[in-house]
């Protein structure tokens, strides 16, 4: 912001690209509080065609000079450009696979060298490709200190099969089940990160091994409890569970693996006062579910989110104390303090 700053003050516009579920009205917000919302134009995918003729024509007409968009911003029709800059620049968004195929991240290389400007790639976790062409050229610039001086978490490693030694049989290690519970009590907030949606990962008859896998794709089915399903992560195919192994007529049908929503169920049955939400691509389905539950999560104080891959993205809920994410052998717990 500093830098778009320097470069409004200079008579020049500046093109921010965010991944698409970054670009949140939270986001935006904080442009619109430290610029006014008459210098920026918004891109995004769910503009109608209308709105987004409007927001073309406001920066061909230079009365935005601060377009911030998703990947096809990079295209935006601007006058004098400053400066672009690209936020969680590894993000795969950037690339387009519908035709006309292209990398916005390229794309600003092109712009930027074309003009003579700077591009800033931003992330915490830089793309490989990116990092080496930007160490050959001297351009990493390294961010020693975390923003506002905070300090980085205490990260905690959690072996599992010690836990199941003890006699812990649950999905939450000992640690995690005390933290969790002190967060509550202080009215603390807490995300646990799963990389697996659905109840169980797979369903297997235990007398002759059957498992129920999608013929087209080869993979395991997931078992989902609401709907009491079982469905293909890859090409969505689905079919209704069975308590009746349908080769060997056994009923000793067993459930491994876990997903958000066995996780979800544990943890409501473990802190019964607790308030949860969850957020993956089953509970995230309307328009703006995403960003409701985001909403939610932080406005209605949820003591737990609960999620995939999407709760990980460079959120700013200043209650957050704990973080989990996990691995089939291991809990990494992580503390801030
Ligand atoms: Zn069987
Ligand atoms: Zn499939």
């Amino acid at each position: 912001m500093q830098l778009i700053g320097k470069i409004l003050e200079k008579g020049k516009t500046a093109i921010v690209l965010v991944p698409e579920i970054s670009l949140t009205p939270q986001m935006v917000e904080r442009f619109i509080a430290r610029f006014g919302e008459e210098k920026i134009a918004l891109l995004h995918s769910k503009l109608s065609v209308g709105e987004r003729y409007d927001e073309w024509k406001r920066i061909e007409k230079n009365e935005a000079q601060i377009v911030i968009g998703a990947r096809s911003a990079i295209f935006a029709p601007v006058d004098n450009l400053g400066i672009i800059i690209i936020d969680e620049e590894h993000d795969a968004s950037y690339k387009s696979d519908m035709t006309p195929k292209y990398n916005a991240k390229e794309i600003a290389f092109y712009l930027a060298k074309q003009n003579n400007i700077p591009l800033v790639l931003g992330s915490a976790t830089p793309d490989l490709e990116t990092y080496y062409r930007v160490s050959k050229e001297d351009g990493i610039l390294t961010l020693k200190e975390r923003a506002n001086n905070s300090k980085l978490p205490n990260v905690e490693i959690i072996d599992m099969k010690k836990e199941l030694a003890l006699g812990n049989k649950s999905m939450l290690s000992i640690r995690l089940h005390e933290m969790i519970e002190k967060n509550i009590q202080n009215k603390k907030q807490t995300i646990l990160f799963l990389n697996r949606r659905g109840y169980s990962t797979f369903v297997m008859c235990r007398d002759c091994g059957y498992t129920a896998t999608c013929k087209k794709c080869n993979v395991s089915l997931t078992y989902h409890i609401r709907q009491n399903k079982l469905k293909c992560h890859y090409c969505g195919y689905e079919r209704d569970n069975f308590t009746e192994c349908p080769e060997c007529k056994s009923k000793n049908i067993r459930y491994f693996g876990t997903g958000t929503q066995k996780l979800e169920a544990e943890i409501n049955k473990v802190f019964p006062n607790a308030t949860t939400i969850r957020m993956d691509i089953d509970t995230v389905s309307k328009k703006n579910s995403y960003e409701d539950i985001l909403n939610k999560f932080k406005n209605e104080n949820i003591d737990i989110l609960i999620g995939t891959q999407m709760v990980v993205k460079g959120h700013h809920f200043p209650n957050v104390t704990l973080v989990r994410s996990y691995s089939s052998r291991q809990q990494y717990v992580y503390v801030r303090i």
